[in-house]
């Protein structure tokens, strides 16, 4: 569990403390420039990338993460405006339910791919694979806490298109329709989102009961080891510990297992 996001805020004001303390114990650095915002807990990731221009934060948790994740950037000293951009990997509960809040608080421009536009604008439409999930998934979007509302994106995005903050775009379909994967190329690095899980250390592919299209899937793996796998050496992921080196070594290898064949 993390410590309550009001314990950290008010350690920033605290005078007992000095910066580098404070600094150490706010938002975990995965590689210079790019923060996993841990104050929401390990079920799911969001990432913060610090650019040129400001931020941009890659998902947004569930909606009761929003709180916290705002309470992350006022201990860090960022500036809600400095967000300037958000971008959804996928639809899902976990990774755009904070979105709407985040939006309004951020004025960001909210980015994801032309696919996924509708299930941000219709959350409902989203429904896990199995279909034994469906009622407790649609139970659970009711709670307070993990209500999913609608948000109209700014900026539609489709595959291969290069992005200010540095990012090439990979569509990874499969466990959503419009799902999205983001390289940057200059300090190889990957934001598989759920393309890929790395769940208890074992990298694999997205949990079969809520990816509808298991095959897209795969070959969302293959082409990111295929066409990307020289490109990064650093993987984050939504569900999972992030793979520091050789990341492009181990998704290449992922993909020859399932495949049966070397990439
Ligand atoms: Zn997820």
């Amino acid at each position: 569990m993390s410590r309550p996001s009001f314990a950290r805020v008010r350690a920033t004001t605290g005078s007992a403390l000095d910066g580098r303390t404070i600094a150490a114990t706010i938002m975990k650095q995965v590689i210079p420039g790019l923060w996993e915002i841990d104050e929401i807990g390990n079920d799911v990731h969001v990432y913060l990338w610090e650019w040129r221009e400001g931020y941009t934060l890659i998902d947004t948790g569930y909606p009761k993460d929003a709180p916290r994740i705002l309470d992350a950037l006022v201990a860090r000293h960022i500036p809600a405006h400095a967000v300037r951009r958000i971008i959804v990997t996928h639809a899902d509960l976990d990774h755009s339910g904070g979105l709407a809040q985040l939006k309004r608080a951020t004025q960001a421009r909210v980015v994801c791919h032309t696919v996924e536009k509708a299930f941000l604008e219709h959350p409902l439409r989203r429904q896990p694979a199995a279909w034994l999930l469906r009622a407790p998934y649609l139970l659970t979007t009711m709670l307070p806490g993990y209500t999913l509302r609608p948000v109209t994106p700014d900026e539609l995005v489709v595959d291969g298109q290069e992005l200010p903050e540095g990012f090439t775009v990979v569509h990874t379909p499969g466990h959503t329709p419009g799902h999205i994967s983001l390289l940057h190329r200059g300090k190889r690095f990957l934001i598989a989102g759920d393309a890929l899980s790395n769940r208890n250390g074992k990298l694999r592919t997205p949990t079969r009961l809520y990816t509808p299209d298991t095959l897209n899937a795969q070959r969302s793996v293959w082409k990111l080891a295929k066409k990307y796998g020289d490109d990064f050496e650093t993987v984050v992921f939504g569900h999972g510990p992030a793979i520091l080196n050789n990341g492009g070594k181990r998704v290449k290898s992922l993909a020859s297992q399932i495949f049966a064949t070397d990439v």
